[in-house]
């Protein structure tokens, strides 16, 4: 069996057991998408039918171990559960610079626009919105370390997310590296930040999270 085999199992039962906890829906299916050896994991919600998303997922050069796995699917779970606080944003961000593209071709035919209020609607928008992803991937992160403590007696939760969102460097294309780099930094908080938040609002306290 290839490691990715063995990656691919070891998530498969990770979300069966979760599924048998009722943490995570039964509607819920994984789908490997293309290794990339190169570069960094990949995890994500698809929605490939309303009420049945899928999250998709390659391993790239990391190797997850069970409670890594755990940490992520939860992860992604509360993205499902919580879709609008990621599409609006998206769906707001694409009607936009479709208006400000569809303006630039009126402009280039000729015609009296105003370019200026467009540009303005799509730099509130764009920072709007990588505020409201930001925020949801705190939120996911906090409802993952949070069911990490109460349904797995995990009692310090940052340290699973620390080794979930530890990866090697990637390599490969300076370019497509520093553009993914800047994606993900815009949309997600630093993992220094990210584990930090869970240390104090998950691990430090004493309810239980
Ligand atoms: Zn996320």
């Amino acid at each position: 069996m290839t490691a990715y085999q063995e990656q691919e199992l070891l998530i498969n039962n990770v979300l069966k057991s979760l599924q048998a906890r009722h943490i995570v829906s039964p509607k819920r299916r994984l789908e490997h998408i293309k290794e990339k050896p190169s570069r960094h994991p990949s995890f994500g919600v698809r929605l490939v039918r309303l009420g049945y998303p899928i999250v998709a997922y390659r391993f790239g050069n990391c190797t997850f171990d069970e409670g890594s796995l755990r940490f992520i699917l939860l992860h992604e779970e509360k993205h499902v559960r919580s879709s609008l606080v990621w599409l609006i944003p998206m769906i707001l961000f694409v009607a936009v610079s479709l208006q400000l593209v569809l303006r630039l071709l009126l402009l280039a035919l000729g015609a009296e626009v105003d370019i200026l209020a467009s540009l303005l609607l799509l730099a509130a928008i764009s920072c709007g919105s990588i505020l409201a992803l930001r925020h949801g991937e705190t939120q996911a992160d906090l409802w993952s370390a949070r069911k990490l403590k109460s349904n797995f007696g995990i009692r310090t939760p940052s340290e699973v997310a620390l080794r979930a969102l530890t990866w090697p460097d990637e390599v490969g294309g300076r370019l497509g590296k520093a553009i993914r780099s800047l994606m993900r930094s815009a949309t997600h908080p630093s993992k220094e930040e990210r584990v930090a938040r869970i240390a104090r609002d998950v691990d430090a306290d004493p309810s239980g999270g």
